[in-house]
């Protein structure tokens, strides 16, 4: 089917518009989520398209030239919106040399045919490979937003290639904006697919990366930036189960500050923060990979040490006591010391067995290290059976 080539032209400038309009609108909420750079690049997107429905009409440097200087600023938008999304600075020199390089190569080529259309072709495809490659470097771990990305960048490329390959067999004289055939159909709609995948890639992708901080935000401590109670709960129950089925042995420590509120009362609140934060660091990066922690309550925390019998866990948390002792907090000039008492409870769980009876037991051997004069570790009793 062979459509009229400044139509589809003019409706995809017409959808494009108001994408553009609805992605300014919802950016003003936050202006850092890319959404603006996204429409800013659907708006000049709609304005290239405008330029090359006027194709015949107006001169050949504002319906060619500027058209597709405006076709690849909107590409600089898109691939800056993709940045912003991700949090990454946009480097907006190196981002908008190439509509600069589209400009400067139509002016100097415009009255030749062959040569400004390579030069068009060439620019774009820079354009949409950077697209790619900064959509698979940033984007292609978090959601499935990127498939769009990467496939729309694809479809344009095989489009350009198409038109390189038009233009490199001698059948330019085909593709002036004003024709309608079928190599012209295919070239515009793969156009009309590249902005409708683009912005709805962009805006997929910033909807699952704030869905992602959410629930990063729902599962960290805000404080120390470890998993909080709840996380560490959920993560408890699976790794309970995992134990209970596999019949493996799981050690759970519930750790305590010694004094804390001392630290408190005497050095201020930002100061027990700062001994918080720093001991949190400090434990996390002394554990295997493959343990857990997590903030459990004010000063305390849960730690889960799976696959880890009671000689083992002895040793790790013991570990951790030398090292808190050989590396004290820093707030401001203050060197804070502290130390922690632990309450252990080790062995393979069995059927009745429940995270609030295991870290019960846990409780009750941590007031034990505590009643025994704190900087200590007690270990639950074994179950009898
Ligand atoms: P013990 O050796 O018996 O554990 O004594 P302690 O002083 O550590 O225990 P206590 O439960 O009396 O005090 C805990 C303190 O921890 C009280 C509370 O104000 C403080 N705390 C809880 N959360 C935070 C926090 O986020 N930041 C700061 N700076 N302090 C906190
Ligand atoms: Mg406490
Ligand atoms: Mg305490």
């Amino acid at each position: 089917m062979i459509f009229n080539t400044p139509t589809i032209f003019a409706s995809v400038a017409l959808v494009a518009l108001i994408m553009a309009f609805c992605l300014i609108l919802v950016g003003q909420e936050n202006k850092r989520d890319g959404m603006r750079a996204g429409g800013a690049g659907l708006l000049a997107h709609a304005l290239a398209y405008c330029c090359f429905t006027l194709y015949g009409q107006v001169p050949l440097w504002l319906t060619y030239g500027v058209g597709n200087t405006l076709l690849a600023l909107a590409l600089a938008f898109y691939a800056a919106s993709l940045l912003r999304i991700h949090g990454q600075p946009v480097p907006w020199a190196r981002i908008f040399s190439l509509p600069l390089l589209m400009a400067v190569a139509l002016t100097a080529l415009i009255d030749t045919r062959e040569p400004r259309m390579f030069a068009a072709c060439l620019v774009l495809i820079l354009q949409c490979l950077l697209i790619m490659a900064w959509t698979w470097r940033y984007a292609r771990n978090g959601g499935r937003a990127y498939l769009l990305l990467l496939i729309g960048g694809g479809i344009s490329l095989i489009g350009l290639l198409l038109r390189v390959a038009a233009i490199a067999t001698g059948a330019a004289a085909d593709l002036p904006y004003n024709v309608s055939n079928l190599r012209q159909t295919v070239s515009v709609s793969i156009g009309t697919v590249t902005v409708m995948m683009f912005s709805l890639g962009l805006v997929l992708m910033a909807k699952e990366r704030s869905e992602a901080a959410l629930r990063d935000m729902a599962l960290h401590d805000a404080l120390t930036g470890i998993a909080n109670r709840r996380a560490i709960l959920e993560t408890f129950e699976r790794e309970l189960e995992r134990s209970r089925r596999a019949g493996t042995a799981l050690t759970i420590a519930l750790l305590d500050i010694d004094h804390f509120k001392l630290v408190n009362d005497t050095h201020g609140h930002l100061a027990g923060d700062a001994v918080l934060q720093q001991a949190a660091a400090l434990l996390r990066q002394r554990l295997r990979q493959s343990d857990e922690i997590g903030r459990y309550g004010g000063e305390e925390f849960l730690i889960l040490l799976p696959d880890t019998g009671g000689d083992g866990a002895l040793t790790v948390i013991n570990e951790l006591r030398t090292a808190v002792a050989a590396q004290p907090a820093c707030f401001g000039d203050l060197v804070l010391s502290y130390r922690f008492s632990s309450g252990l409870w080790c062995g393979v769980p069995g059927p009745g067995d429940s995270s609030d009876s295991l870290i019960a037991q846990a409780d009750a051997a941590l007031y034990e290290a505590k009643a025994a004069g704190r900087d200590s570790v007690r270990m639950a009793p074994a179950r009898r059976s």
